[in-house]
């Protein structure tokens, strides 16, 4: 599958892991927007958040628990961070394969803020 964030689960494309478990894998992002910018992902392919199926209840939830895990480790829980999810064009989703970005590390601002 010619799908850049499974090459990335598969290695064949290298990146800098910051957590890991059987169903998800997170990672620094390229061009971070933010101090702290991680991708979560699940190691399924799953193209957009309109993909997901009742039975992916689980690995939403993963997605969630990692998150809590990444912040805890970062030592960033208590001062904050924000989960942003991009679906489809108007969403701004570049990589389609579904994924949570973790950003932290300032006082972040924008559109909900
Ligand atoms: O939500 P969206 O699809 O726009 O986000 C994709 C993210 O994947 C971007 O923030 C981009 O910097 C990141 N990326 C990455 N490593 C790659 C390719 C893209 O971290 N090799």
């Amino acid at each position: 599958m010619d799908c850049l964030f499974c090459k990335i689960i598969n290695g064949s494309i290298p990146s800098d892991k910051v957590y890991e478990t059987d169903t998800v894998l997170a990672f620094r992002d390229i061009q971070p927007a933010a101090p702290v910018h991680i991708l979560i992902i699940p190691k399924k392919h799953i193209a957009t958040m309109n993909d997901v199926t009742e039975q992916d209840g689980a690995i939403v939830a993963d997605l969630f628990t990692a998150a809590r895990h990444i912040a805890a480790e970062l030592g960033i829980a208590d001062a904050g961070y924000r989960l942003i999810n991009n679906v489809n064009n108007d969403g701004g989703q570049v990589v389609y394969h579904l994924h949570v970005h973790l950003l932290a590390g300032k006082k972040l601002g924008g559109l909900l803020s």
